[in-house]
């Protein structure tokens, strides 16, 4: 090797060592920047301490004696990390997350300045909150709403902030966010699954849900970005003509990282570990620009509060690199959107995995105890399901043959479904010595300790077992993942009750032996929910028709799947786990109703305007170029002309007509806007936006499109799919 080559062997690699040394080892700066348990149990005394955790296990709100403490301790580490803000970080029913800054500096009245935060300042916050929406729950005038540390969720910097997470309620007591009742479902299934999990380990004292988000996003450049008022505005493309090279070659799919994105990635991961977010999984998904991120799973409330942190923190670090996040479910037409799958589990204080087989009979039983029972939660609660991951956007996904339909379903694979089976078969009441023998050794015993490797991989079921927790794949990528989660953990609370109800009467009144009982509700549970499981085809016709066969709901839409959030039974199970009253399920259903109407109100101004006063225009500017033309040629061969502009004059007539339809479009679509304006009743209104108004973007978007296609690109006033998908 000459040394000149082995000089730049070795500058190269000097270089690949100084980019690997600017990354700190993940493990060592892990949670550096979050006030955990750990650095709690360093600042605060012995018995504060113990105070602490005693609260966080019996989900208790903490006294104002530690609360003190705490606040004492939060603010000495606060201020060693060059802290100078504190705000109370909380998620109200807009979607997003919501922050005031406060600094810790005060003066006193000799004119001292000194940094000041205490256990007042922790506990209970009173933000100006009538600009949130409520859901008429308070009225403006009494814009009172109050926040409150949720000790479950540590506290942590961002920039120069301390943000305390928090729930938000009313000062009449409802809550007013999502995590409220995500912390109620969360305690309601934690009482219901530690009751049943003690059948068959008695020292379990608490029980987990955890939640593993996949988020699925775009990173499109930031300037071309702004050259799209429908991007800026509405999250997605309004209009726009497909690529000419889209996903056909799925060559993006687990493709290398483009660089620029590779960038980002790693700057975001570096955030988001020191903030305490374990990210672990990045790939390119697979329409082109589009990617994934997945941390490791956590306990579900710090795991949702994690997402919100997430896709906040991915907005200000692509702004750093000059990109554009999307995390709309549908951002481009022709190529595939982004969801959010929400894995699930439940698990014991010891460690164990209760949707995960173990090694003996005794803990497959268990494990068949959670799987059958969420199955049955799922059958008999499958619309509100379907309801927890309505929206405008998300719409536009379910059931276009890129993600599972609306139809709720659940997939177990072939062997689990053997084994549901032949349980089925077991003979009511007390059961034989053979048989009991039979089914332990044969059926319970036979389920393979690891299923991992053996689930099939159904990528078109909505809730998917995935050999050790179900993976419920409807969730759009905008979702706050607490809606579903407060939805599947509340509906298993549920189930888990009603088993252990008849369980315990089969036992105490039958004489029945614990397994027996067991096995004897299991069996007509799987009897009852067999309508939910299906193995085929998702995105087929078939399923379609099968599914209404079997009685199974088909909510296409946010109106139509949103009724079902305050039908009588949903009030009746919120109301018994305690999880929301009437007011606050009432509330949340006109939030979304109300939600909904704004989006497709906006879509439809921001198409009419960008039609009217960017398309139109430029057809018109460009139709006159040719009309010049036509005239030049008529003057130089006269009667002969048309021989050479006949290409010319079909254009012309096109873009007349075309403009003509778009031009119709716009005004037939503000007709229908005026007509659902009318309308009070707001469910109403938003079938209106959704029957009538939203199917007359087609119309326009159509001749948009075609415009696109015959108009001088120099021209064309807006950044193409080409420059937005392919730019990177
Ligand atoms: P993919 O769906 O992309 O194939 P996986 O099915 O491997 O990926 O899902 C991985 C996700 O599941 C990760 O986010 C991981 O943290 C999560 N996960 C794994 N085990 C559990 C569990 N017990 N509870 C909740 N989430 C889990
Ligand atoms: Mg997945």
């Amino acid at each position: 090797m000459s040394t000149l080559r082995f000089d730049a062997l070795k500058a190269s690699m000097n270089r690949d060592a100084v980019q690997l040394k600017n990354e700190p080892k993940r493990s060592l700066i892990y949670g550096d920047h979050v006030f955990g348990l750990q650095k709690m149990q360093i600042f605060l005394p012995k018995n504060t301490f113990e105070k602490l955790i005693k609260a966080i296990d019996k989900n208790q709100s903490i006294g104002r004696d530690i609360a003190d403490q705490i606040a004492v301790a939060m603010k000495e580490w606060s201020l060693s990390k060059g802290v100078t803000h504190y705000t109370h970080w909380f998620q109200p029913l807009t979607g997003a997350t919501a922050e005031k800054h406060d600094a810790f500096f005060e003066t006193t009245n000799d004119g001292f300045a000194l940094e000041q935060f205490d256990g007042n300042q922790l506990v209970q916050q009173e933000p100006d909150a009538s600009s949130f929406p409520n859901g008429g729950i308070r009225n403006t005038f009494e814009a009172r709403g109050y926040t409150a540390w949720d000790p479950t969720s540590p506290a942590f910097i961002l920039g120069t902030t301390l943000c305390i997470p928090t729930v938000f309620v009313a000062y009449t007591g409802e809550a007013l966010d999502y995590k409220t009742p995500l912390l109620r479902a969360l305690q309601a299934v934690d009482t219901a699954a530690t009751a049943v999990a003690r059948y068959f380990d008695k020292n379990v004292k608490k029980v987990s849900a955890s939640l593993g988000w996949e988020q699925e996003y775009f990173l499109i450049d930031k300037s071309l970005a702004a050259s799209r008022p429908d991007l800026e505005l509405t999250g997605r493309t309004l209009l726009g003509h497909s690529s000419a090279k889209g996903q056909q070659l799925d060559d993006h799919y687990f493709g290398s990282i483009p660089l620029r994105a590779l960038s980002f990635m790693r700057d975001l991961e570096q955030e988001s570990i020191l903030l305490g977010i374990p990210v672990k999984t990045r790939h390119n998904e697979v329409a082109p620009n589009q990617f994934e991120l997945a941390p490791i799973y956590e306990e579900a409330n710090l795991a949702v509060d994690h997402n919100s942190l997430l896709m906040d923190l991915m907005k200000k670090v692509a702004e750093r690199h000059h990109f554009k996040v999307l995390f709309h479910e549908k951002p481009f037409a022709g190529v595939n959107g982004s969801g959010k799958h929400n894995n699930w589990s439940l698990s014991t204080d010891s460690g164990v995995n209760l949707l995960a087989p173990g090694k003996t009979p005794m803990s497959n039983l268990q494990f068949l105890t959670f799987f059958v029972n969420t199955i049955k939660a799922v059958h008999d609660n499958e619309e509100l399901l379907r309801a927890s991951i309505a929206s405008a956007s998300n719409d536009h996904r379910l059931g276009a043959n890129e993600a599972p339909p609306a139809i709720m379903s659940v997939f177990i694979g072939a062997q689990l479904t053997k084994v549901l089976g032949e349980l089925e078969g077991v003979t009511k009441g007390k059961l034989s010595p053979e048989e009991k023998t039979d089914l332990k050794l044969n059926v319970v015993g036979k389920i393979p300790e690891i299923l991992l490797d053996n689930t099939d991989r159904n990528r078109t079921s909505p809730f998917a077992f995935t050999g050790n927790k179900f993976e419920f794949r409807a969730v759009g990528s905008t979702a706050n993942c607490a809606n579903p989660m407060t939805v599947l953990n509340s509906i298993v609370a549920q189930q888990l009750i009603e088993f252990k109800k008849r369980a315990d009467l089969l036992i105490d009144k039958k004489g029945l032996k614990k397994d027996e009982a067991v096995f004897n509700v299991l069996r007509d549970y799987i009897k009852q929910s067999k309508a939910i499981l299906f193995e085929g085809n998702g995105y087929s016709e078939t399923w379609q028709k099968e599914a209404q066969k079997r009685g199974l709901s088909n909510n296409a839409n946010t109106p139509e799947a949103l009724k079902v959030k305050i039908a009588p039974k949903t009030v009746a199970l919120y109301k018994n786990l305690k999880v929301m009253n009437q007011i606050e399920i009432e509330a949340r259903y006109e939030i979304a109703v109300e939600e909904y109407i704004h989006r497709i109100q906006i879509e439809g101004r921001v198409l009419g305007d960008i039609a009217r006063n960017h398309i139109i225009p430029t057809a018109i500017k460009y139709q006159n170029v040719l009309i010049d033309n036509v005239r030049g040629l008529k003057d130089i061969y006269g009667k002969e002309f048309k021989k050479y502009a006949s290409e010319q004059l079909i254009l012309i007539s096109n873009i007349s007509q075309y403009v003509e339809s778009i031009n119709s479009g716009v005004t037939a679509m503000i007709n229908e806007r005026k007509k659902a304006n009318a309308i009070t009743e707001s469910i109403k209104k938003a079938e209106a936006y959704c029957n009538m108004v939203k199917p007359m973007f087609e119309k326009i978007r159509y001749g948009c499109d075609k415009l696109e296609l015959l108009i001088d690109d120099e021209l064309w006033p807006l950044v193409k799919y080409r420059e937005l998908l392919f730019t990177n």
